[in-house]
């Protein structure tokens, strides 16, 4: 049996990066190195839903994470977590090791060091201050929406993991 019992959730794009916002997008071999450590280590890859295509599609705009503290996004990134969380709980109760969640550096919703703020609203074009609701654009030291859920989620089923969106130091962990 060649099962190494260990497991790291990564954020989908780490895995598919055609989820990311336009005009983004990295070659999938700027995971490479990760990938191939994970895969040496034989460490089970569960890939966590991208919560921005699914509310909002390919065509979304590029946003900050202001724009998703509502209780409807909160709410639905929950909803597409339960069943990894009941993969989890299942995972830890035959004494599997969750080894850590790896998200994306800046991403309003994907974040873990950091996050992007700003004040944005409205339609485009009306009111002429397009160019300063712009300029508010700010990075911040906190995480994305969508893992401040994982991170409360993980702690309700008493799971403690730490967070990286440095994979060079993930990879030192291991
Ligand atoms: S929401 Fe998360 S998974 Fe989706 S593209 Fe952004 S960083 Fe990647």
């Amino acid at each position: 049996m060649n099962r190494g019992k260990k497991i790291v959730l990564v954020s989908h794009c780490v895995l598919n990066q055609n989820s990311v916002v336009k005009p983004y997008g990295r070659k999938a071999e700027d995971f490479k190195d990760l990938l191939m450590k994970l895969i040496e280590e034989n460490i089970g890859i569960i890939q966590l839903p991208c919560p921005e295509i699914s509310l909002y599609g390919l065509k979304r705009w590029g946003h900050v994470k202001d724009q998703f503290e509502t209780p409807h996004f909160r709410k639905q990134s929950k909803l597409m977590l339960e069943n990894i969380l009941d993969n989890i709980i299942e995972y830890k109760n035959n004494g599997y090791e969750v080894l850590g969640v790896i998200g994306i550096k800046g991403s309003p919703s994907c974040g873990i060091s950091t996050t992007c703020r700003g004040d944005w609203n409205g339609s485009i074009g009306s009111g002429g201050d397009l160019g300063e609701k712009l300029k508010s654009l700010r990075e911040v030291s906190e995480a994305g929406v969508f893992m401040e859920v994982l991170k409360k989620s993980l702690i309700e089923i008493e799971v403690d993991v730490d967070f990286y969106d440095d994979f060079e130091i993930f990879m030192e962990k291991l």
